[in-house]
């Protein structure tokens, strides 16, 4: 198989789990050098990064930037320069979520939704852009939502985030539209991943289920597509962004949600 993305490097934020993970495996399967970012035990994410590099024959950094500070989100982009030579591809998949009607909704958790699920898009787009647009190539991915095109309950932060992260995405692609640069927002619909795996947990305590009655009532309550999409399908559907062939889709919010938002 072609390798499609040798030569390329990509960050991807976030990627010591979830979806972030899918998508840095999906990358460097292709060839790309990773720079991985994300929280969690060091040993662990050592054995990510080392196993990443052996499987591949790829280059793989890890680098822990708390998203949730701007000075940081730039640090990794300049780091990524340094360390790996380039920043080809822009990956923004941290996120984090918190549930609450709105009238009680925490104010720091508010301020810390905002700042890391959306600001940090800005943030890296920002220290990214000069570069990529010196290079005439680019490609910037951010991890939107099916919260990004509509609502649920309970989740007031997220869903004014990932509406910004799609709103953001598109004044991007705009802008960069002859640079060679392509900006676009995957929006997923449930991933089964620790942070859909916490909501599972808080659903079934609430209601007096388990975990497996839960998932069942969260795909039925908004996929028509009875099963979740994977970590790897997210994966495989950002190499297609970074490909020739999607050289002229940008600015566009793509669904990957088993049919909830045509619903
Ligand atoms: P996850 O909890 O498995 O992974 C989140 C990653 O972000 C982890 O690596 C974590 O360490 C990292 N992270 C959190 N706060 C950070 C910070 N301040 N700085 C740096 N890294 C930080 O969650 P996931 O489900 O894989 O989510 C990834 C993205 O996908 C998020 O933007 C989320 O909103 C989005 N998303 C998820 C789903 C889903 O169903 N799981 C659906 C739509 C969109």
């Amino acid at each position: 198989m072609a390798l499609t993305l040798k030569g390329k490097v990509a960050l991807v934020t976030g990627s010591t789990s979830g979806i972030g993970y899918g998508i840095a495996r999906a990358l460097a399967a292709e060839g790309a050098a990773i720079m991985l970012n994300g929280f969690g035990d060091a040993a662990e994410i050592e054995k990510i990064r080392s196993g990443l590099a052996q499987e591949f024959s790829v280059k793989v950094d890890y680098d822990g930037a708390d998203l949730s500070k701007p000075d940081q989100v730039a640090a990794i982009v300049q780091k990524t320069h340094d360390r790996l030579g380039s920043l080809d591809i822009l990956v923004n998949n941290a996120g984090i979520q918190f549930v609450a009607p709105v009238e009680e909704f925490p104010e720091a958790k508010w301020e810390a939704i905002l700042a890391i699920n959306l600001s940090a898009v800005f943030y890296g787009m920002k220290a990214a852009i000069p570069g990529m647009k010196a290079k005439k190539w680019g490609r910037i991915i951010n991890i939107a939502s099916a919260h990004g095109l509509v609502a649920s309950p309970h989740k007031v932060a997220y869903v004014a985030a990932k509406h910004g992260v799609v709103g953001a995405t598109k004044v991007a692609g705009v802008e960069l539209a002859n640079d060679g640069i392509t900006v676009n927002a995957i929006c997923p619909g449930w991933v089964l991943t620790p942070l859909v795996e916490k909501q599972l947990e808080d659903r079934a305590k609430e209601a007096g289920t388990d975990v497996e009655a839960e998932k069942k009532k969260m795909l039925q309550e908004s996929q028509p597509m009875l099963k979740f999409t994977t970590p790897a399908e997210i994966g495989a559907l950002a190499v297609f962004l970074c490909s020739d062939g999607a050289a002229t889709i940008t600015g566009a919010p793509i669904s990957i949600d088993g049919g909830w938002v045509a619903h």
